[in-house]
């Protein structure tokens, strides 16, 4: 059990301008920059003409490629894939990008990320109809449905699978003849295209895997595109269907790399902008700002700013110590908590201080915080989150606890101060929130809305 949301994976995807026959170096490049995205495990898929050579493994994406490895990888297309999940750890099946051979198409690769919401009665029906699954993943329904629609062309076939899909997608499917890029109608999950100046054509997950190259035009894909990328560099678009905007808040929040840009703005800047409109809702009197590593840190820079109250880093983070939610109980996550996060105590001694965090989950951490500040002679200690109160799960791809779990679910903030032991939490409002993102729609379900159309929330929602 963690503290911290996880996400569910990032995607690559490269076809290399006809000079240069090793799009998976390009691709390894992507993935190790998107590793924040999965770290269990990671896999490359390059096409050498008609045939396919792979490598994926368990772990993390430099332990997992090398050199002689990536060299092996040959080929002008080739996508690849960083994981995280929740189930069917221990199944090397489940690494993607999935490869499948259809007898009329040859091989084809595929790369999700996202979570298919009707995947359980698809699956049944695929099983009944004498599918045979070769992992545990929601994403191998994408390659069965193609496998088996009664339409003619590729093309058509991926379209007749992504109707009967529902949940989120954003992916990339690969074959020798070129690369697929393609986001869910309603665009839960980013997905950005990048031209190179060498000619190449790059797809992924956040901006930040472009890092380094020579990119000359970068553009997200719209929600419910589908984009074809042949070895000849033409791009062929359309929108397949469009619903409303539901991008996922919490790629503002937590998810996405500070460095990534929506809008031509990084996502630390939203951060910073999120903790001045945080400051703003909820001021309290204070000595001291003191961010939590390393996710609350821009937010905490955003108050600080706005307060006029000084910042300190007075926690530091452990970079020896493992995720405190691989501890298998309780009392060893709690220990971990603390040996990962180091207080440094002279700082804040008979001082007022405010914790900037992004968001509450559990309360774990927040608690063992409150406990630690206390303890080194903190004479108030306030917290204050850059999210929503996180209430429901998510079943779009995020791996958040069942409602029983989080903390806001049972609890008002000032409930959650008593219960944490804080003087006061609060918390980012909704409309808060919106009012600095890019102007539209977005998927607010673990707050508790459905669909949080921008304007209408910054005009219902307090915003002080
Ligand atoms: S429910 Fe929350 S975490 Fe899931 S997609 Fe919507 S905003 Fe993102």
């Amino acid at each position: 059990m963690k503290d911290k949301l996880k996400e569910e994976c990032g995607i690559v995807g490269v076809i290399n301008s006809t000079k240069n026959n090793y799009a998976s170096f390009l691709v390894y490049q992507g993935l190790f920059n998107l590793q924040h995205r999965g770290q269990e495990g990671a896999g490359i898929v390059s096409f050498k003409g008609s045939e396919i050579v792979y490598h994926k493994d368990f772990g993390l994406v430099n332990n997992i490629f090398n050199m002689e490895i990536l060299k092996k990888l040959k080929g002008r297309i080739a996508l690849g894939h960083v994981r995280y999940s929740t189930s069917g750890k221990e199944n090397p099946n489940n690494i993607q990008p999935l490869i499948v051979n259809l007898p009329k198409f040859g091989f084809l690769a595929l790369a999700h990320n996202g979570h298919i919401s009707n995947a359980n009665s698809l699956r049944r029906k695929l099983e009944n109809e004498g599918a045979i699954f070769q992992s545990t993943s929601d994403s191998e329904i994408f390659l069965h449905l193609i496998a088996r629609s009664p339409k003619d062309t590729l093309e058509e076939r991926l379209e007749d699978a992504l109707d009967r899909i529902n949940g989120s997608y954003s992916l990339i499917i690969g074959n020798s003849k070129g690369l697929w890029a393609i986001r869910d109608p309603h665009g839960f999950r980013p997905l950005f295209m990048a031209k190179i100046k060498d000619g190449t054509i790059m797809f992924a997950s956040e901006t930040c895997a472009f890092k380094h190259l020579q990119v000359i035009e970068i553009r997200e894909l719209d929600r419910g595109e589908l984009l074809f990328v042949d070895l000849e560099g033409n791009i062929r678009e359309k929108v397949y269907k469009k619903e409303k905007s539901r991008f996922c808040l919490f790629e503002f929040i937590y998810f996405s790399r500070p460095d990534s840009l929506y809008n031509n703005k990084t996502v630390y800047n939203y951060r910073k902008d999120m903790g001045r409109i945080l400051a703003k809702e909820s001021y309290v009197s204070a000595d001291l700002i003191v961010p939590v590593p390393d996710s609350g840190i821009p937010a905490a820079i955003g108050f600080s700013e706005y307060s006029g109250i000084p910042l300190e880093m007075a926690l530091i983070r452990s970079h020896y110590i493992g995720r405190t939610f691989i501890q298998p109980h309780q009392k060893e996550r709690e220990g971990a908590v603390r040996m990962k996060l180091l207080l440094i105590g002279d700082l804040i001694k008979n001082k007022r201080v405010i914790i900037v965090d992004d968001s509450l989950v559990r309360g774990t951490t927040a608690k063992r915080l409150a406990e630690m500040f206390r303890k080194e002679g903190a004479l108030e200690v306030h917290l204050r989150l850059s999210s929503p109160p996180l209430i429901a799960p998510c079943h779009y791809g995020v791996d958040i606890p069942n409602s029983k779990e989080l903390v806001s679910y049972h609890y008002t903030p000032e409930e959650i101060a008593k219960l944490l032991g804080f003087d006061s939490v609060a918390f980012l409002s909704l409309g808060g929130l919106v009012s600095i993102l890019p102007d539209k729609g977005y998927c607010g379900e673990c707050f508790g809305k459905q669909v949080v159309e921008r304007e209408i929330c910054i005009k219902e929602l307090r915003i002080v």
